[in-house]
């Protein structure tokens, strides 16, 4: 197998997606609030950041067979986002397009075979590498709404809105969350989830990802029709 040809364009949209944010931003605008408590864009930004050097981490081991670990602890990778929010703008700009140079370097020159080759995710469970590039899709651009300049999840594509819901109800049904049921209300309608749920949400596919990824109720109704939708349960 070799790296999925429609993923890396996603992922590459998705990183061209969340730079472009950058161009705008001064420091001040960084130090703004990000969509994520207690995170400033700042936050965000060396986040990300540091999330392609991890996964540059993990194609680095398939490559060579040794193991390194996307962070060697929590502590290391809460540290090293610390220390990124406290560069200037244009310091953290050039942090966030090395880090993303240098991960398309090493998928670009990773052999065929290492494609398959077992890494430890951040949840700590053994996954193919060619699975880090849907990670890394799904952390650009859900992060670049993150950023909270004005865009939201109706501007991710929907073949990654679709496979980004696929993974959170995914994740609920492997953790035996009480019953949720998600009914995404055209163009297609489609729903997932039990029908005999405790909670029934209704909305877009933009909306619903949005609520599901536990980024708030805008959009999204109960299925009753009234009454307020709470939030949704963890994913990852
Ligand atoms: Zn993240």
């Amino acid at each position: 197998m070799t790296a999925p040809d429609d993923l890396m364009g996603s992922v590459r949209l998705g990183t061209e997606f969340f730079r472009r944010h950058l161009d705008t931003f001064l420091d001040a605008a960084l130090a703004g609030e990000s969509l994520l408590p207690g995170w400033t864009r700042a936050h965000v930004v060396a986040h990300v950041a540091y999330n392609a050097r991890a996964i540059g981490r993990l194609a680095q081991w398939a490559a060579t067979g040794v193991e390194t670990p996307m962070y060697a602890s929590v502590d290391v990778r809460n540290a090293e986002i610390t220390e990124g929010v406290l560069l200037a703008s244009d310091a953290l700009v050039r942090l966030f397009d090395d880090s993303a140079a240098s991960l398309d370097r090493h998928w670009r020159e990773l052999p065929d075979e290492s494609w398959t080759f077992p890494v430890r995710n951040g949840q700590g469970r053994m996954v193919p590498l060619g699975d880090t590039v849907w990670m890394r899709t799904r952390e650009v651009w859900i992060h670049a709404v993150d950023l909270n300049d004005g865009s939201s999840f109706e501007d991710i594509p929907v073949p990654v809105l679709e496979r980004i819901l696929g993974d959170i109800a995914g994740a609920w049904q492997g953790r035996d969350e009480p019953g949720i049921r998600l009914s995404l209300t055209g163009p297609r309608v489609v729903e997932l989830g039990p029908a005999d749920a405790a909670v029934h949400v209704k909305g877009s596919l933009a909306a619903l990802t949005n609520w599901a990824a536990g980024r708030g109720s805008a959009g999204v109704t109960l299925g009753t029709g009234t009454g307020i939708v709470p939030a949704a349960p963890r994913w990852l």
